[in-house]
């Protein structure tokens, strides 16, 4: 599978980068499946360097902050007012409540039809759904609204997401063995960081080193963030290889 990071920067969108939001694409029945992981803000016109819109398959949200959800919106538009026509419905896996939650953040009634472009679904704790080649593992974490990691494996290989949380056991069995670990690090070890909200890059390396993951990925880095003292934490308990991601960065899998 490939990954292509799309925005990386963490809680808001920053100069360099827009906020959260992750494409992989497979081999799926003679052509390229993509899905989507979260979509926030700025990141809708990042994807469109990338992809086609019409081009995304599915789209799974790890939870329904700002910074992870909101270019939904723009979505939205494109894919029911396209003038080549509206898209297909396609399926968005999000926590409980998504599609009242989308529909009021646009400001929408439901007769503008978000939800005949998106069919909701809600993420069940430790269940799996099939999205095409992809086999998607929700987990709940530690963070102050439902929100999910995930473990998405093709028949060849495997990645694990933490979206946002706090420290969380529940990411220790996801992440055992896959190929990458994409981990956010919002916060660093010299920070007066409040409880069950981010990681910092240390404790990021440290679930790595637990799972034995083959690469670790260090995501959601807020602008206003030392990068140089998040990748000093990450080193002081992962010594495997690790980078910081930028956006537009792509990773073959
Ligand atoms: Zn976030
Ligand atoms: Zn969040």
């Amino acid at each position: 599978m490939k990954l292509t990071v799309i925005g990386c920067a963490g809680s808001f969108a920053g100069p360099d980068s827009p906020a959260s939001c992750y494409l992989l694409e497979a081999p799926f029945e003679g052509r390229t499946y993509r899905l989507l992981v979260d979509l926030g803000s700025g990141a809708f016109g990042a994807l469109q360097r990338h992809s086609t819109i019409r081009d995304i398959d599915a789209i799974a949200l790890s939870h329904l902050h700002a910074d992870h959800c909101f270019d939904m919106s723009g979505f939205y538009v494109v894919s029911r007012y396209h003038p080549d026509g509206a898209f297909a419905q396609i399926p968005v896996h999000a926590p409980e409540g998504a599609g009242d939650f989308l529909v009021s953040a646009y400001g929408l009634e439901e007769r503008d039809g978000m939800r005949e472009q998106f069919a909701f679904s809600p993420w069940a704790d430790g269940g799996t759904v099939q999205l095409g080649p992809f086999t998607v593992t929700s987990v709940r974490v530690n963070h102050p609204v439902p929100a999910f990691a995930f473990r998405i494996a093709t028949d060849t290989h495997s990645l694990a997401y933490s979206g946002d949380t706090g420290p969380t056991e529940a990411l220790a069995a996801l992440v055992e063995g896959v190929d990458v670990f994409l981990c956010e690090a919002s916060f660093v070890e010299s920070g007066s960081n409040p409880p069950d909200l981010h990681l910092t890059g240390a404790e990021a390396g440290t679930y790595a080193t637990r799972g034995k993951v083959g690469r670790l990925l260090v995501t959601h880095i807020p602008s206003w963030t030392d990068r140089a003292e998040v990748e000093s934490d990450v080193k002081s308990t992962w010594d495997g290889a690790f980078e910081l991601v930028a956006a537009g960065s792509t990773y073959e899998l």
